[in-house]
Formats: structure tokens, C-alpha cells, sequence
């Protein structure tokens, strides 16, 4: 009976007029429809992204995305820098180890962004480098990489393309993919896109697509060549997932009706700050600094004399507050706070409060309200701007 509050980085809540507008007959994928559907939706998506390239779409997770940009790009033996900061960064070392590229990995501690002194260092002694991958905001942790100025390292030290996994970020944080130097940008349809999982969105430099012109590894569904020669009719070379192009463009009127993009930008930096102002008048450790902090996911410490999973289990159950626990060696020590997406500063107020009321039923000793209190003043301070 209680709507479940999910609280978690993707799949993330959908809003209703985007629930409607995919919620229509469907057309053929290869009608005049479809054509004026995917170029003015994918037109309207280009400022999220930061580019005036296309915008391509897969009818998939974004693994598949992730996957295509590093097939697409390298070969088998030839050498790649993989930057990871948490699970999702060791997910794509995962990808361009299945397919045999030689991967140099540029590993920080869980809760570290990688700093431009760090790819600096790292790149000096490499020569052959053909890609750098690097993921925008590592879910695991929280953590938002600077990954403008990583771009500028890349492209002053290197040859090489800087490949971007923005999966849990693109929607919600700043991205100016042509102006910061990033070849390949991806994300997916569930987390900060305020979409059902099942699409991914990714768009490529002119500098990529002449190595992916020349790269000669096969691939056949992921290929993107055959996207941009679709794309360029409009269309995509398979059925594409046309429900989920329904409510993309049903996205994009919804920031539109933000008043743009820097506004839905500010809205997820407010919510951040919201919930870190929260956490520190509680007493509850965070497990990244403030400099990196992800404006879409914070990762919480578990708060002392508590049980972790109890704790969530609880919240859950008799508050229907649904935060995600910690992935990998975190897993019992830190909780995930999703606020992307289709989540306001009120959404923050009432997580923040329910979660009060828990630590209320675990005897945590602290100042009842003040974790609200401290949000509310982030919140009224914002707006008396
Ligand atoms: C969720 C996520 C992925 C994986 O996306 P799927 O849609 O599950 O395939 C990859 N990278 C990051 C940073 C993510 O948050």
C-alpha cells in the first residue's frame, strides 16, 4: 500500500508524465514517425551531453555501450590505461581484459577521485597508449572524477581517446563533452535519466570515429559504424527500444520545464549538499571529502553501534525507505544514498527524517531533528540566493 521510497542509484523513480508518454501504440521503426521521434529527441539531448554530435542509442544496459566504445576502438594486445576508483572503474578493466587489450590500470583507494597529478604521473613512462577509460562518477563511492581536467592530461600527454563511463551521472551533472576533450561519452536510461533501464545513450568525437573507421575488429550488434549510418537516416540498424525514445523525449521536456539543464545541474548539487550538511549534523561519516563528492549517490558510513544491514533491512520494512547497502570490500560499511533523477530537495527532507526515525528505534544517541534541520538550512539558503 505505501509507495516504496526508492532511494538507490538506478533503477531510479520515474516520473508520471514520462510513465505516460511511454505509454503509447507503437510504430514501426522504420516510418517517417520514428525518424521525426529519434532526430528530435536526439537533437534535444545534445546539451546534457555537452556536444553537437549525435547522440546514438542501443536498446540496452549501458555495459553494452561501455562495451561497444572499447570494441569499437581497440584491438586485442593493444595497450590501454583503465583509470578505477571503485567497482564500476574495475568493471571496465573487467570489459578490456575479456577482450585481450594489454591494460595498464590506474587504481586510487575506494572513496579517492583520481587528481590530474595522478593520469600525470601514470602516463609518463607509457608510449603506446590507445584509449584511456575513466569512469565520470564511480557509484560504488560516490565519488565525482574531475574529469575535465583528466581530458586536458590525456590529450597534453597522449595520443590516446578518452573513453567516459557517465552512466551514473550524465542527467544530473555537468557535462561539456566537445569543450573538455571527451571522444566517447556513455550512459544509461535508469539512473540520473529518470528512465526505465533498457537504454543507452552514447555519442563520439570526430577524433573517435576516425580510429573506430580504421579499427578492425569485428563486431556485429555493437558495431558503430552501422549506428552512425542509421543515425544519419534517422533511424537505428535494429529495433530499437521505441517506448523508452517515448519517454526520452518526455525527459527533455521535463527539463525544459526545470527552466534547462544548468538548472537540473544545480538541483542535484543542492540535494548533495543537502544530504552531506545532514549526515555531519548527525554525526554519521561520509566516505568521500567534500572535492569529490558525486552530486547524484553519497556513500554514508555506517553510523556507530550499528548493524549495518539490520539498519537498511528496518528502514525498509517499517518506513519503506529503500537505500542501497555497499558493493565489494564496502559492503557492511557504507550505505548508498541515491538522489538522482527524479528526486527535489523535498525528497531529501523526507529520507533524511524517516532515517531519524530509525536510528531513533536503534537507540543511536543523537540530537533528534538535527539532521533535518541541517538539510533545511542548506535547502532555505539556496533559495534566499
Ligand atoms: C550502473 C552502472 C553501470 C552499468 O550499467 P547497466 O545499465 O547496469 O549495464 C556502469 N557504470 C556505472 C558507473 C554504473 O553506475
Amino acid at each position: 500500500m505505501y509507495p516504496n521510497i526508492l532511494r538507490h542509484p538506478g533503477p531510479t523513480p520515474i516520473p508520471k508524465k514520462v510513465l505516460q508518454a511511454m505509454n503509447q501504440d507503437m510504430i514501426s521503426h522504420r516510418s517517417e514517425e520514428f525518424v521525426r521521434l529519434y532526430r528530435e529527441t536526439t537533437n534535444r539531448v545534445k546539451p546534457i551531453f555537452g556536444t553537437i554530435q549525435d547522440i546514438l542509442l542501443l536498446p540496452s544496459g549501458g555495459t553494452a555501450a561501455l562495451e561497444a566504445a572499447a570494441v569499437n576502438t581497440v584491438s586485442p594486445g593493444e595497450e590501454v590505461v583503465v583509470i578505477t576508483v571503485g567497482a564500476f572503474g574495475d568493471y571496465f578493466v573487467s570489459i578490456c581484459e575479456k577482450y585481450g587489450f594489454h591494460v595498464h590500470k590506474l587504481e586510487k583507494a575506494w572513496g579517492e577521485a583520481c587528481r590530474e597529478e595522478d593520469l600525470t604521473e601514470f602516463l609518463k613512462p607509457l608510449s603506446n597508449i590507445k584509449a584511456v577509460f575513466a569512469t565520470y562518477n564511480e557509484t560504488s563511492t560516490g565519488v565525482l572524477n574531475p574529469i575535465d581536467k583528466l581530458a586536458h592530461v590525456v590529450h597534453t600527454c597522449s595520443d590516446a581517446l578518452f573513453i567516459v563511463d557517465g552512466v551514473s551521472c550524465i542527467g544530473g551533472a555537468p557535462a561539456e563533452m566537445d569543450q573538455w576533450g571527451i571522444d566517447i561519452l556513455v550512459t544509461g536510461s535508469q539512473k540520473a535519466m529518470m528512465l526505465p533501464p533498457g537504454l543507452a545513450l552514447l555519442s563520439i568525437s570526430d577524433k573517435a570515429w576516425k580510429v573506430i573507421e580504421e579499427n578492425k575488429t569485428p563486431s556485429y550488434y555493437l558495431n558503430l559504424l552501422s549506428y552512425r549510418e542509421w543515425a544519419s537516416k534517422g533511424m537505428t540498424p535494429n529495433t530499437p527500444a521505441v517506448s523508452l525514445i517515448y519517454g526520452l523525449s518526455a525527459v527533455c521536456d521535463l527539463i525544459d520545464a526545470e527552466g534547462g539543464f544548468s538548472q537540473t545541474v544545480a538541483r542535484h548539487d543542492l540535494m548533495k549538499n543537502m544530504v552531506r550538511a545532514a549526515m555531519k549534523a548527525l554525526s554519521i561519516g561520509l566516505l568521500t571529502s567534500d572535492e569529490v563528492a558525486s552530486p547524484t549517490i553519497t556513500a554514508i558510513r555506517t553510523p556507530e553501534g550499528i548493524d549495518l544491514s539490520s539498519f537498511i533491512g528496518h528502514l525498509k520494512q517499517k518506513y519503506h525507505l529503500d537505500f542501497a547497502g555497499g558493493l565489494g570490500h564496502l559492503q557492511g560499511k557504507v550505505f548508498r544514498f541515491g538522489h538522482m533523477g527524479y528526486c527535489f530537495p523535498s525528497d531529501i527532507l523526507e529520507a533524511v527524517s524517516l532515517m531519524e526515525a530509525g536510528l531513533q528505534d536503534f537507540s543511536y544517541s543523537f540530537d533528534p531533528g538535527a539532521g533535518v534541520k541541517a538539510a533545511q538550512n542548506v535547502f532555505l539558503a539556496a533559495h534566499r540566493k
